[in-house]
């Protein structure tokens, strides 16, 4: 091979570069370097961010949709930006079809309690998985107790996958309504939601995915995915807590009753009557979260100026190395082996209660979650009380992984 002595390699995802972005990943933690495995419980922030939620509040804050003031002006011209951010972000067709929420959960709720109250009647079905976080759970059950409603649930397969012909089998003419995750927050599997949008659309019905862990790790094209709702929460993709987002088409938004009722949401109101704004004001009353939303924004820019492809394929690779890795320690067990997954890996070890683990693994300033992660029914399929999750984002590195392992058989001398 003819070398180029000249020319410079750039690797494909410069993660050292990507490191420097965020400033806590330089801390300690009881003396040792942070190692931090949490991303799907809440990802860490880049300067990016926090430079930008320091400015609005420095320099540019005012309520916005208010005054006629250059301060207001310019509070609403940065959080109706952050909008077009997001628009792009996921291709929506339209920058209306984005209402800001404080997070995914709300953006449940929100669609359980407007489109579900609205269009869900007695009777009708509504199906999820067996690998649903509480969010994507209670909200329905909630709207079951107030309309009889039936709750039907998709199962899971050992290795954490949804398989296609068992789905297709709680699909059936009276299912109104298919809400999904889009990876799961415990296994990491990647639900085949595109090939599900078939089958409930086939059914005459319409499709949720909760996009809380498939944005973080998944290019999202909300036109290609062919759903009709999707949301997140703004603190897993970077950027700030008390912010999230649900899109939905047009004409669902349009056709959906408001979900609270106050300021900003409304066209004209006397004693006797109100009517609405059109969407997305409708779904947001009350001042909106500014410099969270702005903030979300910055997250979404930061993102884009990553090469995202080789983002994900370090995701990838970091996965699949401490799969093999972990697999490899005595008396663990992996739970979630699908073929297709994102950068969360769950595990039980022999011995070890899950909590026991955590708090050992955050001596060696590796932070990990272990517990039930809001998926108590999922645990109870998967016949464990509890697991340890480690998870990865894009600042991650195979040294991590390393420490984690490391500090792994370190606690089970000390555990065991
Ligand atoms: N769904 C999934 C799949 C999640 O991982 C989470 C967060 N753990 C949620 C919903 C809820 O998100 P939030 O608490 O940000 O509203």
């Amino acid at each position: 091979m003819t070398s180029h002595p000249a020319k410079k390699i750039v690797p494909a995802f410069d993660v050292a570069k990507v490191r420097a972005d965020f400033p806590i990943l330089s801390r300690t933690v009881h003396g040792k370097p942070l190692v931090f495995l949490d991303s799907a419980a809440s990802a860490q922030k880049p300067r990016q961010v926090i430079d930008a939620v320091t400015k609005v509040y420095s320099d540019e804050y005012a309520n916005v949709h208010r005054g006629a003031y250059y301060l207001s002006e310019t509070a609403t011209a940065n959080y109706e930006a952050a909008r077009e951010k997001v628009r792009g972000f996921i291709n929506a067709k339209n920058v209306s079809e984005i209402v800001f929420t404080k997070g995914a959960t709300e953006a449940i709720n929100l669609v359980a309690a407007t489109y579900g109250r609205a269009f869900i009647k007695a009777g009708d079905e509504v199906v999820i998985t067996a690998v649903e976080h509480h969010s994507n759970i209670v909200p329905w059950q909630l709207l079951r107790d107030a309309t009889g409603c039936v709750l039907r649930i998709a199962p899971v397969s050992p290795d954490g996958s949804v398989d296609l012909a068992e789905f297709a089998k709680v699909i059936g003419p009276k299912t109104k309504l298919v809400a999904i995750a889009h990876v799961s927050n415990v296994l990491g599997t990647v639900l085949p939601v595109r090939e599900i949008a078939g089958l409930a659309h086939a059914a005459g019905a319409k499709i949720m995915l909760d996009g809380c862990q498939g944005i973080v790790h998944r290019h999202v094209d909300v036109q290609d995915l062919g759903c009709d709702f999707y949301v997140f929460s703004g603190h897993k993709l970077y950027g700030p807590t008390g912010i999230g987002v649900l899109w939905a088409r047009a004409e669902l938004l349009d056709a959906m009753p408001p979900y609270q009722g106050g300021g900003d949401m409304i066209d004209t109101v006397t004693f006797a009557k109100t009517t609405w704004a059109p969407a997305p004001a409708k779904f947001e009353a009350g001042t909106p979260p500014i410099a969270q939303a702005i903030g979300l924004g910055a997250a979404v820019d930061y993102l884009n100026s990553l090469d995202r492809v080789a983002a994900a394929d370090h995701e990838d690779a970091l996965l699949r190395y401490a799969m093999t890795r972990l697999a490899q320690v005595p008396g663990v067990r992996l739970i979630g082996t699908a073929p297709h997954k994102a950068a969360v890996q769950s595990f039980v070890m022999d011995g070890a209660h899950p909590h026991d683990l955590a708090t050992v693994l955050d001596r060696h300033g590796v932070c990990v979650r272990a517990g039930h992660h809001c998926a108590q029914p999922l645990m109870e399929i998967l016949g464990v009380s509890a697991t340890t999750r480690a998870s990865f984002g894009i600042y991650n590195t195979m040294e991590e992984v390393d420490v984690l392992v490391h500090a792994l058989i370190r606690a089970q001398e000390v555990l065991l």
